[in-house]
């Protein structure tokens, strides 16, 4: 049995911490909470990376929004969480996102000052931090030949442009993943299947979701990490969620590098269109607030997706059909209600203690999920007086992490660099693992699993033996992202069931 897998059989009824929700901040908590010593059950109603943290931009950010609203704390707290996750943490995960900004005849000179000051303050940022430039780059002008050269969809009308570099996830959920599989390997017990439906500062009612039975579960410190869902379970946390969508596109013939597009008529305002590494292309986002009740999946509303159609067009030589779009998702930021709106303000992460004494760990973003853990454990060790070592996991790689040029050496010899990609120094082992789970030959463990989607048998395979995955929902939603593109889901299908019907889950000592 894992330490990773559906449902409470077998769960520890007494730990040092619970952690409620499986998100990034979740799986960020357990990782620092185990390797302080502590033991560690943390839970999720759903799944790993269910919530928020699978429908994100996927980038890692270097904080420049928040230098725009003079806060430079929380900027620089950004850049340098980027700069940990780049270069010690998850370099397999992360690679640098060239991204231009475009001017045209439109854009004024003003317009171009402005854009140049940020992009260069950006940079700043990058050095404060002391992230290398040969991780990021340093910002630079181009001519408009060389920036139709990187983004030929441009057109004429760009007179030219500023590049400037952030960093770029493989994927959201999958950091998710490799931070969930690093906490089982130091002895953390995950359960999905698994909703906490009480709280209190010395532990929780759970609920199975798959037998319905209910669990008291005891733990001298509890945290709620759950997100846009954190006030159904403590009193004093109000949330004011904001969503964002994000188009789906198959690919843009020729593009590079990311676009920065300015809405048109607004300063500060951008929609990215970011191409990755399958080939889709992700175009984003819209922040509207949303009232009531936050729903388990949140859906784009068609004006969204016609907006982001319409300032993308605005940008490009071509407009972009709207049947260009093959899917679109949404996600909603749990911001902790300020005054009036949706503001920037709450965008800063807090952690605050219940009058029972359970600590609400929310807001922040994917990049600064180890530091929001590290402030949530900080305080939870200090209140229930555990005797814990101090936190180590700015220096902890997470599974499967090895410097980029061992990752580029394991690539070039690697049957299969997309495994290599995706999991890094980890991806023999997930070869192994769907070997010796299914008996396959290699030919047809690393084909792809339908027409026109590169998802290999061999990651489905590792879903269920190594990384928790109870049904087809969790391999195609959020072990790989096959889901994200409705059509090629059902095309999928068929492999996923056959993957949970040959499979089985690997002992705890292979989970690594
Ligand atoms: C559209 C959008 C784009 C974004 N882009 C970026 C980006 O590019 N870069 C970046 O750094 N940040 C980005 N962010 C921010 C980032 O995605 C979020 O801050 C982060 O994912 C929040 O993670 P979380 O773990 O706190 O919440 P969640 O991921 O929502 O996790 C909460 C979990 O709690 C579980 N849960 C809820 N109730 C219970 C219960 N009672 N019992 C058990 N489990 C429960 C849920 O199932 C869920 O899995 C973006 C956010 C949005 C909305």
């Amino acid at each position: 049995m894992t330490g990773l897998r559906a449902g409470l059989a077998d769960v520890p009824t007494e730990v040092d911490v619970l952690v409620v929700g499986l998100g990034v901040t979740g799986v960020g908590c357990a990782l620092d909470a185990v390797a302080r010593g502590l033991s560690v059950l943390a839970v999720d109603a759903h799944d790993l990376a269910f919530g928020t943290s699978r429908w994100s931009s996927k980038l890692v950010h270097g904080g420049l929004r928040y230098l725009a609203n003079g806060q430079v704390g929380v900027a620089h707290e950004s850049a340098v969480e980027r700069g940990i996750l780049m270069e010690i943490t998850a370099p397999h995960l992360t690679h640098p996102l060239p991204m231009l900004v475009p001017l045209d005849r439109s854009t004024g000179r003003a317009q171009a000052a402005f854009l140049r000051a940020g992009i260069a303050a950006g940079d700043l940022l990058r050095v404060a931090a002391r992230t290398s430039s040969a991780t990021l780059p340093r910002p630079r002008r181009l001519s408009a030949t060389e920036a139709r050269h990187l983004a030929p969809v441009l057109g004429e009308g760009v007179r030219g442009a500023i590049l400037g570099w952030d960093g770029q996830l493989e994927d959201d959920a999958r950091l998710v993943t490799t931070v969930a599989r690093t906490a089982v390997g130091l002895g953390a017990e995950l359960r999905t299947r698994a909703r906490a439906v009480q709280i209190h500062g010395r532990g929780a009612v759970l609920r199975d979701g798959l037998t319905g039975a209910s669990l008291d579960v005891r733990a001298r410190a509890v945290v709620n990490a759950t997100g846009v869902w954190a006030g159904d379970l403590v009193d004093d946390v109000e949330l004011r969620p904001s969503r964002g969508t994000h188009l789906v596109l198959r690919a843009i013939p020729g593009l590079r590098v990311a676009l920065t597009l300015p809405v048109p008529g607004e300063r500060n305002r951008f929609v990215n269109v970011v191409p990755q590494q399958d080939g889709l292309v992700y175009v984003g986002l819209t922040d509207v607030p949303v009232d009531g009740e936050a729903p388990d999946v949140p859906e784009p509303t068609d004006e969204e997706i016609d907006f982001l159609v319409r300032t993308t067009s605005s940008a490009l030589a071509r407009p972009l059909e709207r049947s260009a779009v093959v899917g679109a998702y949404a996600g909603l930021r749990p911001l902790l209600r300020a005054d009036g709106s949706t503001s920037d303000l709450s965008r800063r992460h807090a952690v605050l203690t219940s009058s029972t004494g359970v600590v609400t760990v929310i807001g922040g973003k994917l990049t600064t999920y180890r530091r929001m853990a590290q402030d949530a454990l900080d305080t939870a060790v200090r209140r229930a007086g555990l005797a814990a070592r101090p936190c180590t996991t700015a220096r902890l790689p997470l599974s499967g992490a090895a410097p980029r040029h061992e990752l580029a050496a394991l690539a070039s010899r690697s049957p299969a660099p997309r495994l290599v990609r995706r999991y890094g120094a980890d991806a023999p082992l997930v070869l192994d693992a769907a070997r010796a789970a299914t008996g396959l030959t290699d030919d047809e463990l690393l084909a792809p699993v339908a027409d026109g989607v590169p998802t290999t048998f061999a990651e489905l395979v590792f879903g269920v033996t190594h990384e928790g995955a109870h049904d087809v929902g969790d391999l195609l939603d959020r072990r790989t992202r096959i889901g994200l593109v409705p059509v090629d889901r059902v095309a999928a299908e068929p492999a996923a069931r056959r993957a949970l019907a040959t499979s089985t889950s690997a002992p705890v000592s292979r989970i690594r």
